[in-house]
């Protein structure tokens, strides 16, 4: 079994990003500017929007955080989401998921720019993720694709089994592997809630993306001898071990299914930081205009 060392493939991205960030400062270029709107006070949002910022001061881009309070109007945060639209000195942006009950998500996202939707979660993106355009695949599924791809785990003609359906990892994630390009080219199995005899489907499995938020689901008996396991899940569950009184687990019963695996992402380490890496690197495509013109 090989552990999937995610921290150490996103922070050698984070460097290559670095490196060209000097690059454009020496030509004279603006420094790339990554912004964040966070509503409301949620612990998990609060961490990963500060991983975002610690990640930009790393690769030497310049970080916004807008915060507004949990009761904030869907008018005022689409106003928050206006500004940034047209404020030239930032290049991209997020508005950290997921959004009280009173906003339209959907609505929110759909008033983010599409050049600057960093987060590719945009129906202009996605659509043109799924034709095989330029765009901005969202975070999480490009994390993990690189993650394949750097440890050169093959993909094409093998059965992947995706569970969960989101729109920003299960589904994305299903597409992007099914697709005709040196990463990709799976049978992939989409699994969800009403899936029936889950078991079925994973037994059968080359490669298993467990994105359902559940903790410890998959367990040895569900998976094949040799099975690659890439687990997406961070649930924060109380713990008496830690000084932060939580500890994020994943949904891969890891002492039980990793001895049967031949790769495996651990939970914390393994795709979270990806996912920030992800966002990084959208920024600086954004910052150099390379997917919208
Ligand atoms: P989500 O929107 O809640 O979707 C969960 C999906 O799992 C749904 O499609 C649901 O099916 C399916 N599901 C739930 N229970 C199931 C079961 N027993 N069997 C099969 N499918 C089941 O979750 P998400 O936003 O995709 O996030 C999933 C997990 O990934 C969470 O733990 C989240 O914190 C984590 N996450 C991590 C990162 C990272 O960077 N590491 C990024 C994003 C998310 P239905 O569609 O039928 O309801």
């Amino acid at each position: 079994m090989q552990l999937i060392d995610g921290k150490k493939i996103s922070l050698q991205l984070q460097e290559d990003i670095a490196n060209e960030v000097k690059q454009l400062l020496a030509s004279g270029l603006k420094q790339p500017h990554l912004a964040a709107i966070l509503v409301g006070n949620d612990g998990g949002s609060e961490t990963y929007v500060a991983s975002k910022i610690k990640a930009c001061e790393r690769v030497g881009f310049k970080s916004t955080l807008i915060r507004l309070p949990e009761y904030v109007t869907e008018e005022k945060l689409l106003n928050a989401v206006y500004d940034l639209n047209n404020n030239q000195d930032v290049d991209g942006f997020i508005v950290q998921l997921p959004l009280p009950r009173h906003i339209n998500e959907h609505k929110i996202i759909e008033a983010i720019k599409p050049s600057k939707d960093v987060d590719g979660f945009h129906p202009l993106n996605v659509g043109r993720m799924v034709l095989n355009l330029p765009c901005y695949v969202s975070a999480t599924p490009y994390g993990i694709v690189h993650l394949l791809e750097k440890y050169n785990i093959e993909t094409s003609g093998k059965h992947c089994v995706v569970i969960g359906r989101s729109h920003i990892v299960g589904s994305p994630m299903s597409i992007l592997l099914a697709k005709n390009t040196a990463l990709g080219n799976c049978t992939v199995t989409l699994c969800h809630s009403k899936t029936e005899n889950l078991i079925s489907h994973t037994l059968k499995a080359d490669i298993i993306i467990c994105a359902l938020g559940s903790p410890e689901f998959l367990r040895a008996h569900m998976i094949k001898d040799g099975a690659v396991v890439i687990d997406v899940g961070t649930t924060r569950v109380e713990s008496i071990d830690s000084k932060s009184g939580y500890k994020l687990k994943g949904d891969v019963k890891f002492d039980e299914v990793a001895p049967k695996c031949s790769y495996i992402t651990p939970v914390p380490g393994g795709v979270g930081p990806m996912t920030i890496a992800s966002l990084i690197k959208n920024t600086m495509l954004a910052a150099k205009k390379e997917i919208y013109k």
